[in-house]
């Protein structure tokens, strides 16, 4: 298993010179309209170089979601919206480049309408692709908490001498004129600046390094800041995507595999807005309005349910961003933000206390809705603990728990907030 992924990776990273060379032709032909350029493979080609132990790290994080993705649904340690703090890191040289608090909110309203399948262009699946279009339940809240504990609006505006970055990550380094992350276990930190050679992004995969860890978009790919085909907000899905371990549909090879099975093999990445279908590689047609494809931001409107468990795998058990759970970024005093059906995050109040807990664990949702919630314990292996029980009025007995971390689903059929809590 490990020694196939390591020819996988040799193989992705020999490809991906196509696109050093697709950036360069761009570069020298400005007015021509490039194909979408995302430089995630490239990146990955130069830290593996660099680093001989990367490749090891990302082939556990690949025994993991093997794992994951062969324990059945209903056993999995992931339940309900997994959200995540975001932290936007405005990097600007020129007024232009420095977008709005109301752009970045727009940007992230688009990543939670994609990710949670509300994006109003899924009607657009062809009917052959519609079973497999996936809400993933990962939803994106700007934080509210910095790494100290300070409120914050999850936001920097940081202005900079640099003219354009490239995927050198020095917009990641305050010393190279950038700006520092925050900690990448407990946020995404999305930067947002001008980049070079026609580049609209690109992303760490899990496993890399933390100081770099994040995507990297054009400040014009955001919705509101600019016009033509990469405008509507779909690079940062697209690069989130890979962030969370999606690999290009096509496989960055021809015919390659993109690790994911019910999405179609298809021969390279597509451009503009294909028709359907577009048979390639003996498929009944590619899926090219997929976001892990290069179709324009109009054309591309899903994840598929592969897509969707590869990516929740790094929330369960021993996955590569679970601590993401435990983030209080996206907390004031224990609120935690989640995300309503209609894509908008709304703040739910739920506390539960004491914790540690000993004998009962006290839910705080309001009285009247106490019976209206379903609460249950899990371990972090994702297994039920059903000794412990929720009498419907705020309640839960955990006496006959033995002592350790254990992660609380409540849940009233609308919304899912999840919180962990120490049994001593
Ligand atoms: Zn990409």
């Amino acid at each position: 298993m490990k020694s196939k992924f390591y020819a996988l990776a040799l193989s992705l990273g020999l490809s991906s010179s196509a696109f050093a060379q697709e950036s360069r032709l761009a570069f020298d032909n400005s007015k021509a309209t490039p194909g979408r350029q995302c430089a995630t493979m490239d990146v990955l080609k130069a830290q593996m170089a660099a680093d001989p132990s990367l490749a090891k790290r990302m082939a556990a994080v690949e025994d993991q979601t093997k794992k994951f993705e062969s324990t059945s649904t209903s056993n999995r340690s992931v339940v309900g919206a997994v959200v995540i703090p975001v932290v936007v890191h405005v990097v600007y040289n020129i007024t232009t480049q420095n977008v709005t608090d109301a752009q970045v909110a727009a940007q992230i309203d688009v990543l939670n309408k994609d990710f949670a399948k509300t994006n109003s262009d899924v009607t657009l699946v062809p009917d052959a692709f519609k079973p497999l279009a996936a809400n993933t339940n990962i939803q994106f809240v700007l934080a509210q908490q910095d790494p100290t504990g300070a409120p914050t609006s999850g936001i920097i505006h940081k202005q900079t001498k640099i003219a354009s970055f490239s995927s050198n990550d020095a917009v990641k380094n305050s010393k190279k004129g950038g700006s520092d992350p925050w900690p990448a276990s407990s946020y995404l930190n999305v930067w947002v600046c001008n980049l070079s050679g026609g580049l609209l992004g690109y992303a760490q995969f899990p496993g890399g390094r933390a100081s770099t860890d994040g995507v990297v978009v054009l400040f014009s790919s955001l919705p509101g800041v600019a016009s033509g085909p990469y405008s509507k907000g779909r690079t940062a899905t697209h690069e989130v995507g890979h962030w969370l371990n999606l690999r290009h549909i096509w496989g960055d090879a021809s015919c390659g595999t993109d690790l994911v099975t019910d999405t179609p093999t298809q021969q390279t990445s597509n451009y503009g807005c294909p028709s359907f279908p577009h048979v390639t590689c003996g498929n009944n047609g590619d899926m090219s309005m997929n976001y892990m494809d290069y179709t324009d931001d109009a054309c591309m409107y899903m994840f598929s349910t592969g897509q969707a468990a590869r990516m929740n795998a790094l929330f369960g058990a021993g996955g590569s961003r679970a601590s993401l759970l435990n983030s209080s970024g996206a907390r004031t005093t224990r609120q935690l933000a989640v995300a309503t059906a209609g894509g908008v995050a709304s703040l739910a109040e739920i506390r539960l206390y004491p914790n540690p807990a000993t004998q009962t664990l006290n839910v705080s949702v309001p009285e009247k809705q106490a019976a209206t919630w379903s609460v249950k314990v899990y371990d972090l292996s994702g297994y039920e603990m059903k000794q412990a029980r929720y009498d419907g009025q705020g309640r839960v007995a955990v006496a006959s728990l033995p002592q350790g971390l254990y992660q609380v689903v409540m849940s009233d059929g609308q919304q899912t907030i999840r919180q962990r809590f120490q049994k001593e």
